[in-house]
């Protein structure tokens, strides 16, 4: 696997490769790599003929400035993880490199009401500094298919979004959630739960399978209702669970009732004793 710390260097080696014909399939990710990753580089593999991971903790997109201090970082085993996993290259830039100019953004993406609501409501700024680092990213790799993971579904439709923004010809290809085997996503973020915290975040996914099992039984008002009083009642800080259905345009409605566009669940709660915020999703 190459190894590219600077931009010109990733920029002149994938000239070459896609001088020779080659398909360029892109996985940006921040580290502390696990099974969910490796999956969307397994992806990548069968669905182009190079695969570029990126890892780079944007600080752009942590409106929580200890979220970001505190955000694991584990690159030895990462690109250990990457070269098992035959990825091609890996660019792991400097915040230098990425933000010569400093962080403040030169451009205002409108992503619409993806900005306020669920996780754009709770995290203000965070799609912003997404949308920056993605962008650029974009520029950079010039990747013919981009590979996201469905545990950040309103990601994933911001990204859905960028492109359109930016007029841009990337596939963006969606990869399920890779779960522990007792159902938690996994996820960067779970390696900072002690065992204990690590069984409580097992309530997020008890929640959303409550909500798959009910749906059709209980009123949707009840199903949010009965969830978010369990997470609470289990060490929880609740910042929503809602149902929500994607329309084909790529936005987001909240159906008072089960109808018949695809429904999803989602939560996102921080785990009180350890401070570590949470999101899953779930299709019904
Ligand atoms: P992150 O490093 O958390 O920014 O994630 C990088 C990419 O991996 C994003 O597209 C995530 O949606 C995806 N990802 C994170 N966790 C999982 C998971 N458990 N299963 C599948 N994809 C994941």
């Amino acid at each position: 696997m190459y190894l590219f710390k600077r931009k010109d260097e990733l920029e002149r080696h994938l000239t070459t490769a896609r001088n020779e014909g080659k398909h360029i399939g892109f996985v940006p990710t921040m580290g502390a790599l696990h099974r969910g990753h490796i999956s969307l580089i397994n992806a990548a593999k069968e669905n182009s003929d190079l695969v570029v991971c990126s890892i780079f903790v944007n600080p752009t997109q942590f409106n929580d400035p200890k979220d970001f201090e505190k955000y694991p970082v584990t690159i030895d085993q990462d690109v250990q993880m990457l070269t098992e996993a035959g990825c091609d290259v890996l660019f792991l830039p400097s915040v230098q490199e990425m933000y010569p100019d400093g962080l403040t953004a030169k451009m205002h993406y409108d992503f619409g009401t993806l900005e306020t609501i669920l996780e754009g409501a709770a995290r203000p700024g965070h799609f912003q500094g997404v949308g920056q680092v993605v962008h650029q990213l974009l520029n950079l790799v010039q990747p013919d298919k981009l590979f996201m993971g469905q545990k950040d579904l309103q990601q994933c439709l911001v990204i859905n979004r960028l492109l359109k923004i930016i007029h841009s010809q990337v596939e963006l290809v969606i990869c399920p959630t890779i779960r522990e085997n007792d159902g938690l996503a996994m996820s960067s973020r779970n390696l900072r739960l002690n065992p204990a915290e690590r069984v409580n975040a097992l309530h997020l996914y008890q929640g959303l399978s409550y909500i798959k099992h009910h749906f059709k039984k209980d009123s949707l008002k009840d199903l949010k209702e009965k969830a978010v009083k369990d997470l609470k009642d289990s060490g929880f800080e609740v910042d929503y669970v809602e149902l929500i259905s994607i329309l084909e345009d790529g936005s987001v409605i909240f159906p008072e009732n089960a109808g018949t566009t695809p429904l999803y669940a989602v939560v996102a709660a921080r785990e009180i004793s350890s401070g570590v915020r949470l999101i899953d999703n779930m299709q019904l």
